[in-house]
């Protein structure tokens, strides 16, 4: 274990400034915390913080860096907290290292590969501050370095993660050497068969070749010494998880040279790089489309070099990298030289490079209206700001926005699921589905089937996709009733004129009447956009002359479902033209009021129970019977005239009751059939014109129920 004195003095190489005081502090704290606690190895557990710091300081990291590294597993592993860090070191030190036991906590138990993107985003997210990132990915590369001590199963997983999550993170914060170890250590433990094998075979053809890289690293120095330039040379071999994706992704040999040996040439200047491209181009042959200028065309994280792989006398292929220190050291450090020191300063901006394209490769959505030098300013992460990243049960991550709620999780996973959402579990726990989520939440979304959304959700939803989805499945709810209904009218209508219903026939209809389809006709017709009359007509022209348009006598009212009866209230008996609304009782039953019906008031309570329902607006059959009480005089004759008075209306009498039969006046209740209101109207004035009639009103205004 490095003790306190060597890593002060690794980080007082590259930052003179450094306090030992406070880098002192943090290792006897971090010690004195984890005294007792050994690794699996039956190391001093202590040993893994001072060798993650360790990492850290070759990356010449600030000392809140070094100091959250000493302190990466005190909350976690110790009984230290976060107030006790925040008193003896600052609430920087503090968050940061919080931060880091928030990225140790996250389940990343997903055995999907391509819901890695998510978990890497989710990192940003829960990162206020890109160094707790930095310091997770040593905590990790430390880790693997010394995976060999856990248990085979324990290896695989963690290897998988860090082949899926890890090291494209550190290749996304632009640190190659880091993403190239991560890589291959795991590569060690997922396949290590395949590692060996290229090794072996990488040994022979060095057997073949001889000391390649020696050679062309000589042969490339001879050229630059010839023009005079300034530069040194280095050759490498690549790791052998490089050339097996190579070889995978490319379906090459193992013989390439250019995709087994790397050679770099970096130099003082950008006017250098090319006047070094165009020495070994004119020494070498320049193998066509294999040129790349990173220079003047910079990749979107700031990565600048010049690319290029020229052939040998033996037809060999070399790749050639030409770039200034500085733009090496970029390509290297990535986001971390932030923070580092060059020549005993903190770097703070070494980019060569627009800031502005930096964040864009880490965010992978480049907002125009940031102001990112602020971003760097501040050395917040503020990327992921607007978004939460949950859990499923499975361990996949889902990215909301914002303010999503478990309605928009159940939408974002499956529209079948947001449809048949009728509760959600957030970390084990029933919450309401207007409950807000937070990121790294784990949520479990409850169905049943035949559940539909409802109205209300649209205004709880914050995702479109939920929005639209519900609106859509609202709009079809209504669409299936009204075609239901519709062909339930369709069907009568058509009996009614002695034709059947038939796609065929409703698919005229649809072209005559300019609809897309005949279940829009249907549709429409259900929701008495369309007559019954005007379908038919639109069918058959001929049968427009006739008076076929009687609304069928059995469906008089819109509003209903195919399978609802329905009955006129006796107490109010409701005609055609009156305003309605129905009741329903239990089974299908609906019950038909006229709107301003006394006998309503005690469904006020019920409102599930009111359906909204109005007369169609066709000629109605002289079939709804409605109670008169007439007072007329008891003279002889009278009544018959009354009943022929009636009958010249074209009224049936069905029913009539004497009520009370005094000397002078009878009181009597007649049944009147009736078409509608105005029908109505043409018998009561009627009646009221006869003088031997006293008085008459419909039996419902006596205000008693018959
Ligand atoms: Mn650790």
């Amino acid at each position: 274990m490095i003790d306190v004195d060597d890593l002060i003095a690794l980080v007082r190489n590259y930052n003179p400034h450094t306090s030992d005081a406070v880098i002192r502090q943090a290792y006897d704290y971090g010690r004195r915390m984890h005294q007792g606690q050994k690794r699996r190895s039956g190391d001093d557990y202590f040993s893994h913080p001072v060798a993650v710091a360790a990492i850290l300081t070759e990356q010449r990291l600030d000392d809140a860096s070094i100091v959250t590294a000493l302190l990466h597993d005190t909350i976690e592993d110790t009984k230290s907290t976060y107030t006790e860090i925040a008193a003896q070191f600052g609430d920087e030190i503090a968050e940061l290292v919080d931060g880091v036991t928030k990225l140790t906590n996250l389940q990343l138990n997903s055995t999907a590969s391509k819901q890695s993107e998510n978990f890497r985003k989710l990192f940003m997210a829960m990162s206020k501050d890109l160094r707790v990132i930095l310091v997770k990915l040593a905590d990790r590369l430390h880790n693997m370095r010394t995976i060999k001590s856990l248990p085979a199963d324990k290896q695989a997983q963690k290897a998988r993660e860090t082949m899926d999550i890890f090291a494209p993170l550190a290749g996304r914060m632009g640190m190659q050497w880091m993403r190239e170890e991560l890589e291959d250590l795991s590569f060690k433990v997922l396949n290590p068969e395949a590692r060996s094998s290229i090794i072996r075979r990488f040994i022979t053809l060095q057997k073949e070749t001889g000391d390649v890289i020696h050679k062309i690293t000589a042969d490339i120095r001879t050229e630059l010494d010839k023009e005079g330039i300034e530069a040194d040379v280095f050759g490498r071999a690549k790791k052998p998880y490089s050339i097996w994706r190579k070889m995978q992704e490319k379906q090459l040999a193992f013989s390439r040279l250019s995709d087994i040996y790397g050679f770099r040439v970096i130099c003082r200047s950008e006017s250098d790089c090319y006047r070094i491209l165009g020495a070994i181009h004119r020494r070498w042959r320049a193998v066509p489309g294999r040129f790349k200028d990173y220079i003047s065309q910079p990749k979107s994280n700031g990565y600048r070099s010049i690319h290029t792989t020229v052939s040998g006398r033996d037809g060999k292929r070399v790749e050639v990298q030409i770039r200034t220190r500085q733009m090496h050291e970029v390509a290297e450090a990535g986001v971390a030289a932030h923070w580092s020191y060059r020549d005993g300063e903190l770097a703070r901006n070494p980019f060569a490079v627009d800031p502005a394209r930096w964040i864009a490769t880490l965010t992978e959505r480049f907002d125009s209206g940031e102001d990112n030098d602020e971003f760097l300013e501040n050395v917040k992460l503020e990327m992921y700001v607007d978004q939460v990243f949950c859990f499923t049960p499975k361990g996949d991550v889902v990215q909301l926005p914002k303010g999503a709620t478990p309605i928009d999780f159940a939408y974002a996973i499956h529209t079948r699921i947001g449809n048949s959402c009728v509760g959600a579990k957030v970390d084990g726990i029933r919450v309401p589905l207007w409950t807000r989520l937070k990121n790294g939440q784990s949520v479990e979304v409850i169905t049943a089937a035949g559940q539909r959304p409802q109205a209300t959700w649209i205004d709880i939803v914050v995702t479109g996709r939920a929005k639209s989805a519900i609106r859509r499945s609202l709009r079809e709810e209504d669409r299936e009733r009204f075609v239901k209904l519709g062909r339930e009218l369709a069907r009568v209508a058509f009996d009614h004129v002695g034709r059947k219903v038939s796609d065929k026939a409703l698919k005229i209809a649809a072209k005559t009447l300019a609809l897309p389809d005949e279940t829009e006709v249907l549709a429409r017709l259900g929701s008495a956009e369309l007559t019954a009359r005007e379908v038919i007509e639109a069918i058959y022209p001929e049968l427009a002359r006739q008076p076929a348009d009687e609304v069928d006598h059995r469906r008089p009212v819109v509003g209903l479902t195919a399978d609802q009866s329905f009955r006129r209230a006796n107490c109010c008996q409701p005609v055609p033209g009156e305003r309605i609304v129905g009741i329903t009782y239990r089974g299908q039953g609906v019950v038909v009021h006229a709107i301003d019906c006394p006998a309503l008031a005690e469904f006020e309570e019920q409102p599930g129970r009111w359906v909204d329902l109005h007369w169609h607006s066709g000629r109605h059959a002289p079939v709804h019977t409605v109670s008169l009480n007439l007072t007329i005089a008891n003279d002889a004759g009278v009544l018959g005239r009354i009943c022929s008075l009636i009958g010249e209306q074209k009224a049936n009498i069905s029913d009539l009751t004497f009520v009370d039969r005094k000397p002078d006046f009878y009181r009597l209740i007649v049944e009147v059939d009736l078409r509608d209101a105005e029908h109505l109207h043409m018998v009561l004035t009627a009646l009221e014109a006869e003088n031997d009639v006293a008085q008459v009103e419909r039996y419902r205004d006596l205000g008693r129920k018959p």
